[in-house]
């Protein structure tokens, strides 16, 4: 599979760090920001490089040549092959993919050049493939959703809206944004928008939501843009403490799955109104600390109320909005929520029984735990289980979990920790 990288551009927001290079060139402890994307690259097999570059573009080309030059920081090979298309005039980000048409004759990796990732390209080339949609999107939870733009999508994946950062935006979201990764099939490019340059975003991908052809591919794996000055010192800082490639899903992963009511939010007993959702105290400095500490952070929640026909699916899916977009105004994310609808026993008024069964993932079972370690390659003797419930540290200790009861009493379920609240467990082992 091609990979095109896009290097043109100015980086004006980022001036103060460099501004006689361009962006792609900016070193992240010693090493630019475009030769870790290419080494990143190369280590999987993806070596058939296009660059498109525009502003100062000559610093790229000489730097890299045709990509079997020696890197002066390695002192080795880039060990790949690199064509440029070189924009005389502006085109927009996408305006070159209309002049690559003909060297692009099947789906390609579309990338930027500024972003500083380290992700596993083979299982999202994959999913691209069982999807088998015209897009897919690489998108993830940030620490800033409030003023990022949006993806809105189906369960099965498919993307229903495109919610750019000026647009208007519901009340509640789930906080899930575009990284600027995708994978996209050269019929894409079939009809040229007339305008002189073209935006990727807007003009190419935005109306295909909403069609059925473009998938979100949801990842908990380091992607960073560095467009400001804070950023590329936290991208910094984050390279040389190993965090960037240690969140690569071929590594195992560690993480601390929370339990929601009485964790995150407010116990309310059977939570059946979005009103009754508030978070508890110092939840979200709880959750950001977690996020910075390379820990995933995974929501395990038992959710009977679906069962027993209390709230929807759309509904629960509304309160889980609401906590994601609550934390996301504090600088707090999630990286995937799960929970089980079911409930084992039968006979009540209303209720759904189809949800009424004995199943593997409510909790005390480990199901959730199995299926989360199953979908990020996580290390589950590496991971914790916290809530306030002894079927959190049952479910906790069958998955091979360390755990920590969150309680006011003398609770003793076998716990390896008890704590009074998060940001108190987090305060103990990070
Ligand atoms: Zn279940």
């Amino acid at each position: 599979m091609k990979t095109v990288i896009m290097a043109g551009g100015r980086g004006t927001r980022i001036s103060s760090v460099a501004s006689d290079i361009p962006k792609p060139m900016i070193k992240i402890e010693g090493m630019p920001v475009l030769e870790r994307e290419i080494a990143c690259l190369k280590k999987q097999g993806f070596t058939d490089i296009i660059i498109t570059v525009s502003h100062l573009g000559n610093i790229i080309m000489d730097y890299f040549g045709d990509g079997s030059k020696i890197s002066p920081v390695t002192g080795e090979s880039f060990g790949v092959n690199i064509e440029y298309y070189y924009e005389n005039k502006p085109l927009g980000n996408a305006g070159a993919l209309f002049e690559l048409k003909d060297r692009l004759n099947e789906d390609f990796l579309l990338l930027n050049a500024d972003a500083m990732f380290d992700i596993n390209f083979k299982r999202f080339v994959a999913y691209h493939k069982k999807m088998g949609g015209l897009v897919t999107l690489f998108t993830h939870p940030n620490s800033h959703p409030y003023d990022s733009g949006l993806i809105v999508a189906d369960n099965c994946g498919t993307v229903e809206k495109w919610i750019a950062k000026e647009d208007i935006r519901p009340q509640f979201y789930k906080n899930r944004v575009n990284a600027g990764l995708h994978i996209i099939s050269p019929s894409v490019l079939d009809i040229r928008p007339e305008t002189e340059k073209v935006d990727l975003d807007r003009q190419l991908l935005k109306p295909l939501a909403g069609t059925g052809k473009m998938y979100i591919y949801d990842s908990p794996e380091y992607v960073k843009d560095m467009g400001t000055p804070d950023r590329y010192y936290t991208v910094c800082e984050d390279v040389r403490t190993g965090k960037v490639t240690a969140k690569n899903l071929g590594n195992k992963q560690k993480a601390i799955f929370l339990d929601r009511d009485g964790t995150i939010n407010k116990y309310v007993g059977f939570l059946r109104n979005i009103d009754q959702f508030e978070l508890l105290d110092k939840v979200s400095a709880a959750i950001k600390k977690i996020n910075e500490s390379g820990y995933l952070a995974i929501v395990v929640t038992n959710q009977p109320v679906i069962a027993r026909g209390e709230v929807s699916v759309k509904e629960l899916e509304s309160i889980h909005n609401k906590m994601e977009t609550l934390l996301g105004l504090d600088g707090a994310f999630l990286d995937a929520v799960y929970y089980c609808p079911h409930h084992p026993d039968r006979g009540y008024e209303g209720e759904r029984p189809e949800y009424k069964i004995q199943c593997d993932c409510r909790k005390p079972k480990p199901g959730m735990l199995l299926k989360a370690a199953r979908d990020f390659n996580i290390d589950l003797a590496n991971s914790w289980m916290v809530g306030d419930g002894e079927n959190d540290i049952k479910a906790g200790k069958e998955a091979g979990c360390r755990t920590a009861l969150i309680t006011k009493e003398d609770d003793r379920y076998n716990q390896d920790l008890t704590v009074m609240s998060l940001w108190q467990f987090v305060e103990e082992i990070l």
